[in-house]
């Protein structure tokens, strides 16, 4: 229980998806706005299997990119896609000063869970995505890991073995499925230093906006919903201000819980909502940061100009 006493230095990223329509939009952007001043290490965007969301993850992007100051990473998805269409969309996000991917290979069209088909001309699988982003420029890239594996890998062998090929062809940080289950996540870790991969295995956390969602999303990408958690939520659907103070409770005990395993980086699922989020930070011991001096000294100068 250290970090009840003193406060190790945390860092986040916070991830966002590309948003539908004008609302959508105006509720990313307060929330943007709300999380930048916590100076998260880089915000990521969502990318829509089979490109389906590739404008709109881009202009996202660009708008992050433009308008703060904060480093994007685009994710990026090979699923339905030829390697020319994927390395098209690469050299797009290179020219518009997009540094940072989170490559994946995403899930077929007609759901998680439906066998994946790699496209006939196109990147198999995220091992091959990694090798084809470097090919093109010397990217920063993340990519996935799952504490209770892969739905479709037969064993943690296998999905060690993928996240080893990986980090072989030059990702240098690993971002987890969301889960509950933190002895399950110690557990994963361990094995991955086992196997010899030593980059960071960055914890996703998902604050329950909305626990039935949740746990039906839960079921279909392999995270369990253990029985306490159920427990804690149980008869709450009708009383959304009761489910949002359990569900910042719950959030941050796994975080704090966290830390004292030595978890020192938090990559948040943050369903473009900030105010969980803030809250979970703020616990964490983040706070606003004041504008960088030369942000400040630039305002000043156009100030008295
Ligand atoms: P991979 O790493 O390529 O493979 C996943 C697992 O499948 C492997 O670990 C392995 O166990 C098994 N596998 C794959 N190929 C083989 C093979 N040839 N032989 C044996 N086993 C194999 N989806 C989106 O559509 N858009 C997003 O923006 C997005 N962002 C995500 C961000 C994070 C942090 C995470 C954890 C997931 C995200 N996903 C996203 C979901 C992701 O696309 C799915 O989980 C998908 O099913 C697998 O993608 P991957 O990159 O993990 O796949």
């Amino acid at each position: 229980m250290a970090f009840r006493q003193t406060r190790p230095r945390i860092n986040v990223s916070f991830e966002f998806f590309p948003p539908k329509t004008e609302k959508m939009e105006e509720t990313l952007w307060a929330s943007v706005q709300r999380l930048a001043p916590l100076a998260p290490e880089f915000v990521s965007v969502t990318y829509g299997a089979g490109g389906s969301t590739r404008e709109r993850t881009h202009h996202t992007v660009r708008r992050i990119l433009t308008e703060t100051r904060l480093k994007p990473a685009a994710h990026l998805t090979c699923v339905d896609a030829s390697r020319q269409e994927v390395d098209e969309v690469i050299r797009q996000y290179r020219d518009t000063g997009v540094r940072h991917f989170v490559a994946l290979r995403g899930d077929s069209a007609s759901g998680v869970g439906e066998k994946y088909r790699p496209h006939p001309e196109g990147y198999a699988n995220a091992v091959e995505l990694v090798a084809g982003l470097k090919a093109i420029d010397d990217f920063e890239i993340s990519v996935s890991a799952y504490p209770e594996k892969h739905p479709e890998s037969p064993d943690f062998a296998t999905d060690i073995d993928m996240l080893k090929r990986k980090v072989d062809n030059g990702a240098t940080r690993a971002m987890t499925q969301f889960f509950f289950d933190n002895d399950a996540y110690e557990r994963f870790v361990e094995r991955v230093r086992r196997a010899g991969i030593y980059i960071p295995i960055v914890p996703g956390i998902v604050p329950i906006h909305d626990f039935t969602k949740i746990a039906r999303f839960s079921a279909a990408c392999g995270a369990s919903i253990p029985a306490w958690l159920a427990e804690r939520f149980e008869g709450l659907e009708k009383d959304p201000e009761t489910h949002s103070h359990v569900a910042a409770a719950v959030c941050s005990e796994q975080v704090l819980d966290l830390v004292d395993r030595g978890v020192r980086d938090f990559h948040f699922y943050t369903m473009n909502r900030a105010e969980l989020v803030y809250s979970i930070c703020h616990i964490l011991g983040l706070r606003p940061q004041p504008e960088e001096p030369e942000e400040n000294a630039a305002a000043a100068a156009g100030a008295s100009a």
